[in-house]
């Protein structure tokens, strides 16, 4: 049974909500792909940032931000979905390109431009799910560009709260094939039934050989971090206020689910990957980071 707010949250695009975090993490994607050093390049990204009356006036390059890199929020945090974005990338690629995997999810994908941007072997089918509202922003865009994409690309309006896997299933996925999801920016926002269905739909449809990438946040308390940088400069400069967008209750244990269900995890901290490519954020006092993680899971048995 769909409540009336829920109602309204389905219908809602990148204006308000949780839709403008993707416009959050498109701006952070615009000004990676411009920084001389950049870690990923997404030259849609800035399309999205300037097409939204929310995010029109929002800087796509570091240049334009006064305090440039010492800014939290346009350096430090834009660098961190510029990080993201790129191992995120270097994991489906490795996917697709050294298995025999050819069906790709993207739950909550949001203004991710992935199926238009990235070197898809032939014969990839991309799933991306996301809300009625957020999809149809960004097809707009999109279409305004004449983007063309680099593997089938199927749209799956739907809300991940919801139960998606008949949208997904009339929309043609294959749930024989080996599957890469990716849950990437998105289970902190959903409560945490909704992250257990997620977890158990996503190991029901996944034969042997199926991967699944998400990010989750261990803190215990979120608010413990409410004076971070990182969330006093969102809500001061953009308007966000993320900790109330996140969802407050408890968090399941989704990566020790996965073990007990066959699956081969390991989890990460963001600072990892800043090590290994020699950019990105660094652990910092009172950081919204600190309970990030980012969890790469192989169904290695049935
Ligand atoms: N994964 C994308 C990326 O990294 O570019 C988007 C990340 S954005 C921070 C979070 C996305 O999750 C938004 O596009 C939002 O609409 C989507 N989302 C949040 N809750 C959702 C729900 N209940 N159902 C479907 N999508 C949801």
């Amino acid at each position: 049974m769909v409540d009336t707010a829920r109602r309204d949250t389905e219908r809602e695009g990148v204006e308000g909500g949780i839709g403008r975090t993707a416009l959050l993490v498109a701006a952070s994607r615009a000004i990676e792909t411009h920084r001389h050093d950049s870690l990923a390049r997404d030259p849609y990204a800035e399309h999205f940032v300037r097409a939204a009356p929310a995010s029109a006036d929002w800087p796509v390059r570091i240049h334009e931000v006064p305090d440039g890199d010492a800014n939290p929020l346009w350096g430090r945090f834009a660098r961190y979905f510029g990080l993201r974005t790129r191992v995120l990338d270097d994991h489906l690629l490795r996917s697709v390109h050294t298995g025999a995997l050819r069906q790709v999810v993207l739950l909550g994908a949001g203004l991710d431009a992935r199926a238009f941007r990235l070197d898809w072997p032939p014969g990839c089918v991309i799933f991306e799910i996301d809300r009625q509202g957020v999809l149809d922003f960004k097809h707009g865009v999109l279409d305004g560009l004449s983007a063309t994409p680099r593997a089938t690309r199927v749209p799956v309006p739907i809300d991940l709260r919801a139960d998606w896997v008949g949208a997904l299933t009339d929309a043609g996925f294959d749930r024989t094939a080996p599957t890469v999801w990716l849950a990437e920016g998105l289970l902190f926002y959903l409560p945490i039934t909704a992250e257990r269905y997620l977890i158990d739909t996503v190991d029901r449809l996944s034969p042997r050989g199926s991967t699944l990438a998400y990010e989750v946040k261990l803190e215990k308390d979120l608010l413990a971090y409410r004076d971070s940088p990182l969330y006093t400069s969102t809500e001061r400069q953009i308007g966000i206020d993320l900790l109330h967008l996140f969802d407050g209750g408890p968090r399941p244990d989704s990566a020790g689910d996965l073990e007990g269900r066959g699956w081969s995890t390991s989890v990460h901290t963001p600072f990892d990957f800043t090590h290994r490519h020699g950019r990105g954020p660094l652990p910092e006092p009172n950081d919204a980071l600190e309970g990030n993680r980012w969890v790469f899971a192989d169904k290695t048995r049935p």
